[in-house]
């Protein structure tokens, strides 16, 4: 079983209160078992929402989740992630399957692997991971963006 971003399989629950529709992820979820992820959301955050951006103290190594009012909102992004990790292995095991890898929304502070936007709100992307992403990595499951053509 794959997670897929709920806003690329074209659910509005983007922050905008639009989606990230992608044929190409829509074309695999065709294909495969999959289950439908939205963290921030599970998280308890509304649609549509403040944009979001995670700020790293290089220093101090905390990390915080901050929108662009200045809310911190990292507990809910925590909180979500949680949740939805612990949805999707309470699925796969009433599937009798496991949990193959995800297809995240790229850039994202929840779903983004590899590039993430660097806490200013200023477009800037900056090598990391969203918090979803985090959780995800730290029990070994693949990830991969909507833009991996070679899987997709
Ligand atoms: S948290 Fe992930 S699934 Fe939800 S809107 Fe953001 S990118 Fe899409």
């Amino acid at each position: 079983m794959y997670l897929i971003s709920a806003c690329l399989l074209g659910e509005n629950c983007k922050y905008s209160g639009g989606n990230n529709l992608s044929d190409c992820v829509k074309s695999f979820a065709e294909k495969h078992s999959f289950m439908p992820v939205c963290p921030e959301v599970a998280g308890g955050l509304s649609v549509p929402r403040h944009p979001c951006e995670i700020r790293e103290d290089a220093a101090g190594g905390n990390t915080a989740v901050v929108n662009d009012i200045g809310e911190d909102v990292t507990a809910a992004f925590e909180s979500g992630a949680e949740e939805t990790l612990r949805a999707a292995q309470k699925e796969a095991r009433a599937r009798g399957e496991i949990i193959e890898g995800a297809i995240l929304k790229k850039n994202s502070p929840s779903c983004g692997s590899g590039s993430i936007y660097d806490g200013t709100f200023s477009h800037t992307l900056i090598c990391g991971d969203g918090i979803f992403v985090r959780r995800l990595r730290e029990i070994g499951i693949p990830v991969w963006n909507e833009e991996r053509k070679d899987l997709l």
